[in-house]
């Protein structure tokens, strides 16, 4: 094979785009191998997809090395990465990269030295320039240099100049070395006999005779050993010192050598291994199901086998999933867990811990670099069972998959917004499976709408879980009732606890049970509504609300661009007492201590949140009840176990239902269904109260219900009515830019491209909404604007576009603001 298809590491590739380059003789490559390959004027990384034996080009360069001599990808991983390359039109490499081991990209750096230090030492009288000779000397005082420093002592343009010219006259020579790793694998000193029986016999006669005790005892315990010991374990099992190891290793008896060790990220768990419960009934049925598909009594075709895991809070859903992974893990297969947040690790973690004890991987931000390298390396030997972590955990180096386990399915995290490449953990989770022939489970209390839509179609297999299991049995879902805010401000009650939510907290601290309150901080700021009757300023052209952008004063419709001056009073009961701000856990707080001097307060949120392990603590500290409420944002939505809460209340259902998004319900649904879902876990039953300024929403009376199916009939007619997806795809295209008038004129510029593309191939199944203000409208200096298109086959209309610096691209967006 003397040609490699590449992909190389440089911005601004078009999706799926590779390059083709001569492998030099005597150097043997493989697929998923990194290597290094010149690329303009530098030598950047690529990873080797395919070996063929003739070019796909007439001219290539040669490779210039390997970064590693084993490859670090699989087959199954290149497809993968070819797949997110080409569904989210992001360069090849960044593709690819989601897969590489931590902290694996890395930069070369030149190197020089002379080629004959004898010849220009003796030789004083070469003809050399001043610099030349400068350059030189620097060179044979350090053996050694790289560009940087010849950089720094005469220019960066002169010492690209200079060297070239000494390199032409061969009296130098190149050589292209790694930058320094961050991160470094860890070793410990271990010890371990070099010789064999008969020869250790003698030396202990040797050692006793000569009184060397120590050395003869030392001797006959690590005979006793089957594999290296490291020293530290040696101090602590045999009171012997560093010296009696030394005196062995002259002896040439012992050697010592550097040993990788693990840094295990649970190291600090104390498992308590358990019985696997006995499956309630439903338990059993949903069980069934899933595992004849495991054990390959049905499986469909080529499709991967996926799973909709439906049931409602504390149903059951986690022990479905720990029957699953044993089931593969028995046929010597492994899994993957994934969770949406890293906050909700710890307690996940532990309860997978104790089922498979010594087989379970974690893999997050929050671990150190070298624990996050030696988990990788730990999973790609093989030796792990089950990987859990948040959305990035699919990438592992996991050898024969058989399962991926993908909880609270529905949750926003799983989509990669904020880089490239921006893609959904759930559709190349499926990708994935369908590559290694696993089973994909989903799991639920509020599923996305897409993905119920899948299961009713039959994409999907739908298994129910519908009672909730408690310590007392089977209970009913709690207790949920809705305070219409507006009769409140009738009544001159104008705190943000309505009289019935003050009535419940008094009544539950004086019980000794805890309290969550929840707060849906996104977009607070965003709209205007009447503080007197409700009223909330909407587009006349759109009915969706404004959204108040204090920049220029105005309230801006985000989908038509219709906008009006900031109003001064109410249209509907003429009141100046119009409302704008936000309120934040800290106000909440502030009104708590009003009401409840006494009560214990525990606030969750970006700002409470800094240390490694302080979403633990804190959670660790509710739940041994060190405070009576805890007031938080979306954290405390995400499937927490909470036993001693027993009221829960929503201060406000209303800020996520004005988004100007196709979303807004489905979202606020989800998460007041999953707020209720917090209470009445333990011994007693719970109740809920949500506040609202919409009491008739649909997503509002449906959560209070926690009815989904009517939510979800409701959401999927309007969905099918506004041609909104699953009944489209979306792709946004964002524009940033420092000047205002530039970015909104650049994205007009591209709205006009992409119609006269439309015209002039004749592609008509689709539309733009836009271009519009992005929600974040102004950031980091930046101003955005943005577009969408929507139909039903875009792929034709996107690659004939090539999006200038600045634009970003967004396919399957789970957002539009
Ligand atoms: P979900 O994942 O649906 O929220 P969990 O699996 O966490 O539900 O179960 C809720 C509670 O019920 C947990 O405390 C769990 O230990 C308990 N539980 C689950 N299955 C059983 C069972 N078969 N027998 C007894 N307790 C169970
Ligand atoms: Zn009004």
């Amino acid at each position: 094979m003397n040609y490699a298809e590449v992909a190389v590491n440089s911005p601004r590739l078009y999706r799926g785009q590779t390059f083709c380059y001569a492998v030099p003789p005597g150097l043997n490559l493989n697929a998923g191998q990194v290597v290094w390959a010149p690329f303009g004027s530098r030598v950047i990384q690529g990873i080797v997809l395919l070996l063929s034996d003739e070019p796909s080009v007439a001219e290539t360069k040669e490779i210039a090395g390997v970064v590693a001599d084993c490859p670090l990808l699989s087959p199954i991983q290149i497809e993968l990465g070819r797949w997110i390359s080409e569904h989210y039109f992001a360069p090849l490499f960044d593709a690819l990269a989601l897969m590489l081991p931590p902290g694996f990209e890395r930069r070369t750096v030149t190197y020089f030295q002379l080629t004959g230090p004898d010849l220009i030492r003796n030789q004083v009288d070469l003809p050399l320039t001043p610099e030349q000779k400068q350059i030189l000397h620097i060179i044979m005082k350090k053996k050694k240099a790289n560009l940087p420093e010849l950089e720094k002592a005469i220019g960066k343009r002169k010492a690209r100049l200079i060297t070239d010219q000494l390199l032409e006259r061969q009296l130098i020579s190149e050589t292209l070395e790694l930058e320094k790793a961050k991160i470094k694998p860890k070793t410990l000193p271990n010890i371990r006999l070099i010789t064999d029986k008969e020869e250790i016999e003698a030396a202990k006669a040797r050692l006793t005779k000569s009184r060397a005790y120590k050395q003869a005892e030392l001797l006959e315990f690590l005979t006793g050993q089957t594999q290296p010991i490291s020293v530290s374990q040696l101090k602590e099992r045999l009171s012997c010192s560093l010296s009696t190891v030394k005196a062995l290793e002259s002896r040439h008896l012992v050697s010592l050598e550097r040993l990788r060790v693990r840094r295990d990220p649970l190291a600090h768990l104390s498992f308590t291994s358990s019985p696997p419960p006995i499956l309630t009934s439903s338990q059993q049925v949903a069980w069934e199901s899933i595992q004849d598909v495991l054990v390959g009594k049905t499986r469909q075709s080529s499709k991967p086998t996926v799973f909709l895991l439906f049931g409602v809070t504390g149903s059951g859903k986690t022990e479905i999933y720990l029957r699953a992974l044993a089931q593969v893990i028995a046929a010597g297969k492994r899994g993957i867990y994934l969770i949406p947040e890293i906050a909700l690790t710890q307690q996940t973690v532990e309860r997978f811990a104790n089922r498979f004890p010594g087989r379970v991987a974690v893999l997050h931000s929050g671990l150190s670099p070298g624990e996050q390298l030696d988990e990788w390396q730990w999973i790609m030997e093989g030796n792990c069972g089950v990987v859990i972590g948040p959305r990035s955990a699919l990438f592992a180096p996991l050898p024969n998959l058989g399962l991926i386990v993908i909880d609270e399915e529905h949750e926003w995290t799983y989509k990669q917004e904020d880089k490239i490449p921006r893609y959904h953990a759930r559709d190349a989770a499926i990708k994935l499976a369908q590559l290694s022939n696993a089973v994909v489970i989903l799991g639920s209390a509020t599923p996305d709408i897409g993905s119920f839509h899948k299961a009713l179609q039959g994409e999907y297999q739908l298994v129910e879980l519908k009672e909730r299991i408690t310590p007392r049995g089977y209970s009913p879902l709690p207790e949920v009732s809705i305070v219409d805010l507006r009769e409140e401000l009738k009544a001159g009650h104008t705190s943000l606890f309505s009289r019935s939510l003050l009535a419940a907290m008094k009544d539950t601290l004086a019980q000794g049970e805890q309290i969550i309150l929840f707060l849906n901080r996104r977009g607070t700021a965003t709209f205007v509504r009447c503080r007197n009757c409700g009223f909330i300023f909407r587009c006349p052209r759109c009915s969706i609300a404004f959204t108040y952008h204090s920049v220029e004063k105005r309230l801006i419709c985000h989908r038509c661009r219709y906008s009006i001056p900031v109003p001064q009073s109410c249209p509907q009961c003429f009141q100046r007492n119009l409302r704008f701000l936000g309120i934040g856990t800290q106000r909440i707080a502030e009104e708590m201590g009003h009401f409840f001097p006494e009560a214990r307060l525990l606030r969750w949120d970006k700002d409470m949140i800094t240390r490694k392990y302080a979403h633990e603590e804190l959670l660790k500290d509710f739940r041994d009840h060190k405070a009576d409420v805890l007031i938080g944002t979306q954290m405390i939505s995400k499937g927490l176990n909470l036993p001693q809460v027993t009221l829960a209340g929503i201060i406000s259902a209303d800020t996520g239902l004005n988004f100007p998004d196709f979303r807004s319900s489905e979202r606020t649904f989800q998460l007041l269904c999953q707020v209720a879902g917090r209470a009445g876990r333990g011994v007693k039953a719970g109740r809920v109260i949500i506040q609202t300024y919409s009491p008739d929403n649909y997503a509002v009376k449906a959560a209070a219900r926690h009815d989904y199916l009517g939510f979800y009939r409701k959401e999927i007619d309007y969905r099918r009515q506004y041609d909104y997806p699953p009944f489209s795809q979306l792709v946004r295209l964002v524009y940033s830019h420092t000047d205002e008038g530039l970015c909104r004129r650049g994205a007009e510029r591209m709205h006009r491209l992409i119609l006269d593309e439309k015209a002039r191939e004749d592609i008509v199944d689709f539309n733009v909404i836009g271009p519009v203000p992005a929600f974040a409208f102004r950031a980091r200096g930046r101003y955005r604007w943005q577009l969408f298109l929507r139909g039903s086959d875009l792929i034709r209309i996107l690659s004939r576009l090539t999006l200038p610096r600045g634009w970003t691209i967004d396919v399957d967006p789970v957002g539009m603001v």
